[in-house]
């Protein structure tokens, strides 16, 4: 069976192309290198065809032929950027889904697996959050993603496309590049002795391991291809962490020593303009309907997280 990955040179994406590869299927991976990095697919550059392409204007849109499932990961995922500028997140994530909705009903895809996020939601009034939820991002990243999953669930209402919609929370793990771990450790890098904090540190979100987000990832698809239809679930964990927890992990593995300051950006101590204050989705759906279940907490995501990274980065 042929699958297409888009963003397969992407943090999530370079796991997801592996885990296909090693199940045998024919991968495709369409990359612009925008935030994508050829050396995460070292392992299996020689087992895909690897296309550097942008979808927001595709050159080679005959790549969509022949596939029978299609795991939409491209995105610019840097919510605070959304903020600031947003045109960025409409052309990478409004217009670049559209874009990949139209070849897949064009060239007959099946299934389309869309990366969507916990940040749909915006400030939720029930946590934890369940897929019911009242849809109101607060910011245009999470708006863009709202977009994305209403366009995918028209599209497999209207054309038949099986369509499954993936709210991620905070994802994690080795080969990361954005998101509050990279981002304090690369501080840490640039200045050991000062380590400035985006928020006042009670933010509180969930995060879940890149192993157990692939596995999600796939029994939800596995589940949609046996089942036929549009599905959406909750990617996260049982539990939250706060950003202060996640600095005081993170300086314990860099050994250093820094003088701490927190730095709020709105009066009651969000990260940015958009930063959602208090993130746990409820995953009762995904658990009793596909079977899946994190294997480790949010604490011990950050902790493995914290250490490979600081590795990778020369910490
Ligand atoms: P990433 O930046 O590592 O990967 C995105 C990939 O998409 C990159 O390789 C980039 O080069 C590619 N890309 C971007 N725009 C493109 C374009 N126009 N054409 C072709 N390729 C393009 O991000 P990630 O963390 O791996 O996230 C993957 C997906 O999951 C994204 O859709 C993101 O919004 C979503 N998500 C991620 C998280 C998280 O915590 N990492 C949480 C929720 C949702």
């Amino acid at each position: 069976m042929r699958v297409l990955i888009t963003g397969g040179a992407g943090f999530i994406g370079s796991f997801l192309t592996e885990k296909l590869v090693e199940r045998g299927f024919d991968v495709i991976v369409i990359d612009n290198l925008s935030s994508g990095d050829l050396n995460r697919l070292k392992e299996v550059i020689d087992r895909v065809k690897f296309v550097r392409d942008d979808l927001k204007s595709l050159g080679n849109p005959g790549v969509f032929q022949g596939v029978d499932t299609v795991f939409h990961l491209a995105a610019n995922p840097e919510v605070r950027i959304s903020v600031t500028e947003p045109k960025i997140h409409f052309d990478e994530n409004v217009l670049a889904t559209f874009n990949v909705l139209e070849l897949s009903r064009k060239y007959g895809v099946k299934t389309v697996v869309y990366a969507s996020s916990s940040t749909v939601y915006g400030d939720a009034k029930t946590i934890p959050t369940p897929e019911d939820h009242p849809i109101q991002p607060i910011s245009v990243y999470g708006a863009a993603k709202a977009a994305g999953e209403i366009m995918c669930g028209t599209y497999a209402r209207l054309y038949g496309i099986n369509c499954v919609t993936l709210r991620y929370a905070n994802i994690v793990g080795p080969r990361l590049r954005h998101g509050v771990i990279y981002d304090l450790l690369m501080k840490l890098k640039r200045n050991p002795s000062e380590l400035e904090v985006l928020g006042d540190g009670t933010q509180e979100k969930s995060y879940l391991y890149i192993t157990d987000t692939i596995d999600a990832t796939l029994k939800a698809w596995e589940y949609a291809m046996k089942n036929g239809g549009t599905y959406t679930y909750n990617v996260g964990n049982w539990d939250s962490i706060s950003v202060g927890d996640i600095v005081n992990i993170v300086i314990k593995v860099s050994g250093m020593n820094p003088r701490v300051t927190y730095k709020p950006a709105t009066p009651d101590g969000r990260g940015w303009p958009g930063d959602v204050k208090r993130m746990l989705l409820s995953i009762e759906r995904i658990v009793k309907e596909v079977g899946w279940r994190p294997s480790m907490s949010s604490r011990e995501a950050i902790e493995l997280t914290a250490k490979s990274l600081a590795e990778e980065l020369g910490v």
